[in-house]
């Protein structure tokens, strides 16, 4: 199997690791490429371009005019290769290959959103009590070390390379180990889109390997991380050093709340949705699913005998609903979680590995629901990151909010009621960075993206996204000629 290069200032090259990792097809568990295990001297390379970048030229003389263009270049590169991206996407990381049609147009959409943002970046002149003006200059904060996850792999990059280019700082990218393969394929359109050299640079590798190193190089002024809560704790403690800039979007418990006044039908279909989209790997599931109790039984039956009927297979038919797990290590931990809830709770569908006929080569799991879950379990405290959902039943209003809001976590929350007041109490209430009423997922570039609590800080998209790659000059113009005459 053939290595793919990493890319650095503008050019695939040769890692100077040769130690690689094999990229797998999670339906087939069968090696389909290889990439390098980027090292030190790897990340130092791509650090050093992209400072170069940076600090000399041309990028810092780019108007946002130009970086606008750039942009709309690139999304028209990914329009024009969508269904080549799109398949990759599924063949590293399983999901369904309608999911990742979706996916890549949400990539090109975010890549025009910001483009068409990169012009509307500007400054304020401030009011000062003086013969004087007193500006709030908005300038690139400098190179971004980029570290993304494995479940939405080009959309995670898009959503941290798009806003550092329209800011005008530079990257380096380094996405998950599991699935490098789609970030590879798009920088071959980086040099026709018209970004300079060193921009943007992709090293693969190890979080431990190229990720720490990443972290900790003192050429990087700010790190956008999306991942874990144990290794956003760690990039945290690593970048105090030098105390870079951070944004943190981590994991999540995310309560989906179902009042007994809500639709029936679209609730028990919004719980589904929830919970087993994208396979569960989805750091915003709705992965505790609150029931208010006169519809408590009847829901817990509706969401089973539907689960049952979910249909699993190799991302690549366009039939699937579900795909495999992305690799060995997430299937062995959703299987335990599976062992660990039949103990803590009632098991009403799933529960097991999902076998038959091509089920049998991939890292296929049943979706998996639990009922009558204490919130206290662990399956319910712990982020799983897979197709299993616990179902805790409810009766007041406040008792929902008080479970809700019992999580460390706090990236997201959904409440389904035809009570908008009831509604708009809850989205007062709960402790979470985005909240949906009779919804759960929609997910749109112009909206701001982040969590409260344990699951981070920091915003993605829309202008805030922007803001975490920019920073604020204060200038001050003396309009008055006399001296200060204070000595
Ligand atoms: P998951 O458990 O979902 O794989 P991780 O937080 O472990 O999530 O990984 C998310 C990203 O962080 C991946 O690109 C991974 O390589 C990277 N990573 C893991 N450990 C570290 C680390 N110590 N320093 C920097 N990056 C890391």
């Amino acid at each position: 199997m053939p290595t793919h290069p990493l890319y650095i200032d503008g050019a695939f090259a040769a890692s100077s690791s040769s130690d690689t990792i094999p990229v797998l097809n999670p339906a087939t568990q069968e090696e389909v490429a290889r990439v390098p295990a980027g090292n030190d001297q790897d990340v130092d390379a791509a650090v050093r371009a992209a400072r170069r970048a940076f600090d000399e030229g041309p990028w810092p003389e780019t108007t946002a005019q130009d970086r606008g263009r750039i942009l709309f270049a690139l999304a028209n590169a990914v329009r024009e290769r969508a269904a080549e991206l799109a398949e990759l996407e599924t063949l590293q990381s399983g999901k369904p290959i309608v999911e990742a049609e979706f996916d890549i147009e949400d990539v090109a959409t975010c890549f025009e959103y910001y483009g068409g943002l990169a012009t509307k970046i500007h400054g304020e002149v401030v009011p000062v009590p003086d013969k004087a003006m007193s500006l709030a200059l908005r300038e690139p904060i400098g190179v971004a070390a980029q570290i993304v996850p494995w479940n939405y792999p080009l959309l995670m990059a898009t959503w941290k390379l798009a806003p550092a280019i329209c800011a005008g700082c530079t990257a380096v990218l380094k996405p998950a180990e599991q699935t490098p393969l789609t970030a590879l394929a798009l920088a071959s359109s980086f040099a026709d889109a018209g970004l300079p050299p060193g921009v943007v640079n992709i090293v693969t590798g190890r979080g431990e390997g190229a990720g720490a190193a990443l972290v900790s190089h003192p050429g990087v002024d700010k790190i956008a991380f999306t991942g874990s809560v144990e290794v956003g704790k760690a990039i945290m403690r690593s970048a105090s050093d030098s105390l870079k800039k951070l944004s943190l979007e981590l994991g999540g418990k995310s309560p989906n709340i179902f009042f007994a006044d809500a639709d029936f039908e679209a609730a028990v279909d919004g719980a589904l949705f929830g919970i087993f989209f994208n396979q569960g790997e989805v750091c915003s599931a709705g992965s505790r699913i609150l029931v208010q109790r006169p519809i408590y039984a009847k829901f817990v039956e509706a969401m089973a005998e539907k689960a049952k009927t979910i249909r699993l297979g190799p991302g690549l038919d366009r039939e699937t609903k579900m795909g495999p797990l992305v690799s060995r290590e997430q299937f062995d931990r959703v299987r335990q979680y599976q062992a660990i809830g039949k103990r803590e709770a009632r098991l009403v569908a799933g529960g097991h590995r999902a076998t038959g006929g091509a089920l049998d080569r991939g890292w296929f799991v049943e979706p998996t629901i639990f009922a009558d879950v204490d919130n206290s379990a662990r399956i319910a405290r712990e982020e799983i990151f897979g197709p299993v959902a616990c179902v805790i039943p409810f009766d007041e209003e406040a008792d929902a909010i008080r479970i809700a809001n019992d999580t460390y976590y706090g990236l997201a929350a959904a409440v389904w009621t035809r009570d908008i007041f009831k509604a708009m109490r809850a989205v007062k209430a709960l402790r979470a960075g985005i909240v949906w009423v009779n919804h759960m997922q929609p997910t749109y570039v112009e909206a701001p993206w982040g969590g409260y609590k344990q699951s981070g800080f920091g915003r993605e998209l829309g202008r805030w996204g922007v803001d975490e790659y920019l920073q604020t000059k204060q200038v001050y113009i003396n309009l008055d000629e006399q001296p200060v005459g204070w000595f």
